[in-house]
C-alpha cells in the first residue's frame, strides 16, 4: 500500500464477476486484476445472443473492463443516445472471448467479438483522465477501432438501490460521426473471426461437448461427416459473405478512416 501513488485509486473489482459464474461450466476466463503499468489501453465489444441481444461494450480501465450492455448497439448519429447498463467489470482475458456460453449458465449465449482496438481519453491526460471522467459520469473517449472510431461519450444517468448504473452512450459531431449510417446493421460478422452468430453457435457448440465426452466418442464425432444441409447452409452464407464484401453495398467509414485503415499494413 506504502507503494501506491498518491491519488491513483483503483477502481477495479472481479469479485462480482467470479461470483456469478461456475467457472468448470463456462469456457469464459476466470480471469485475474492486472496488466502492466505502461501499455495502450484496449476496449472490446461483444455482440451476445443472451436471453436478450445485446452489445457487451467493455473499456480497460485499472487491470479490469469496465462494462456495459447496450441493448441497440453504437450508433454513428450524434442525436441517438444510446443506454448502457452497466454491469459488473469483466477480466482482461474476455477480450479474447468468441464462442457460446453454455444454456443455463449466467449469460448463456452466443458471443460474438463485435469489434476491438485501443482508447484513450478525448483530452488527454492518461489512465488518470479516464478514470476522473469514469468517477463524475462524463467520460470523453476517442476510440481506435475497426468499427468504432472517433469521439464518443458515455454518460452517467442514473444509479439503483443496488448501485447498477444507466449510461448513454452517445457519438460526438466528428468528422466519423454520420447519421446515415447504421453500423450494427452493416457489420453483422466477427471482426476476428468474420463468422456470423449462427457460425459462431454451431462451432462452439461442437467444441464445447467434444471436450466432455471420452476420446473415443471424439474420434467418432470427427469421423462425422456434415450433412449435406448444414453443408448448403455454410456455402450459401459464404456467397452472401463475399456479396456483402464487395464493398458497393458497404458504406465506406470516411475518407479518414480509409487512410489510417491502409496506412497500418
Ligand atoms: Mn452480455
Amino acid at each position: 500500500m506504502a507503494t501506491r501513488k498518491r491519488g491513483a485509486r483503483k477502481t477495479g473489482s472481479l469479485t462480482e464477476y467470479k461470483a456469478k459464474r461456475n467457472f468448470s461450466r463456462t469456457r469464459e476466463p476466470e480471469g485475474r486484476v492486472g496488466r502492466g503499468p505502461k501499455h495502450k489501453l484496449h476496449f472490446v465489444i461483444q455482440k451476445h445472443a443472451a436471453s436478450h441481444l445485446h452489445f457487451d461494450f467493455r473499456l480497460e480501465l485499472d487491470g479490469v473492463m469496465k462494462s456495459w450492455a447496450v441493448p441497440k448497439g453504437p450508433s454513428y448519429d450524434p442525436q441517438v443516445r444510446r443506454l448502457a447498463m452497466q454491469v459488473e467489470d469483466h477480466p482482461i482475458e474476455y477480450n479474447t472471448f468468441e464462442g457460446t456460453i453454455p444454456e443455463g449458465e449466467y449469460g448463456g449465449g452466443t458471443v460474438m467479438l463485435w469489434d476491438r482496438g485501443t482508447y484513450e481519453p478525448e483530452a488527454g491526460g492518461g489512465e488518470e483522465a479516464l478514470r476522473d471522467g469514469y468517477e463524475r459520469g462524463d467520460l470523453k473517449i476517442l476510440m481506435h477501432g475497426t468499427r468504432m472510431r472517433g469521439g464518443w461519450v458515455l454518460v452517467r444517468m442514473r444509479t439503483d438501490e443496488r448501485g447498477r448504473s444507466q449510461w448513454l452512450l452517445i457519438k460526438h459531431r466528428d468528422d466519423f460521426a454520420d447519421p446515415g449510417y447504421d453500423v450494427v446493421a452493416d457489420e453483422t460478422t466477427s471482426v476476428v473471426s468474420g463468422r456470423s452468430m449462427e457460425e459462431i453457435g454451431t462451432k462452439s457448440r461442437r467444441v464445447w461437448s467434444s471436450n466432455r465426452t471420452s476420446s473415443t466418442t471424439r474420434r467418432t464425432a470427427a469421423a462425422k461427416k456434415p450433412s449435406p444441409a448444414r453443408k448448403t447452409a455454410r456455402k450459401k452464407s459464404a456467397t452472401a459473405r463475399k456479396s456483402a464484401g464487395a464493398a458497393s453495398r458497404k458504406k465506406p467509414p470516411t475518407p479518414r478512416t480509409r487512410r489510417s485503415t491502409r496506412s497500418k499494413s
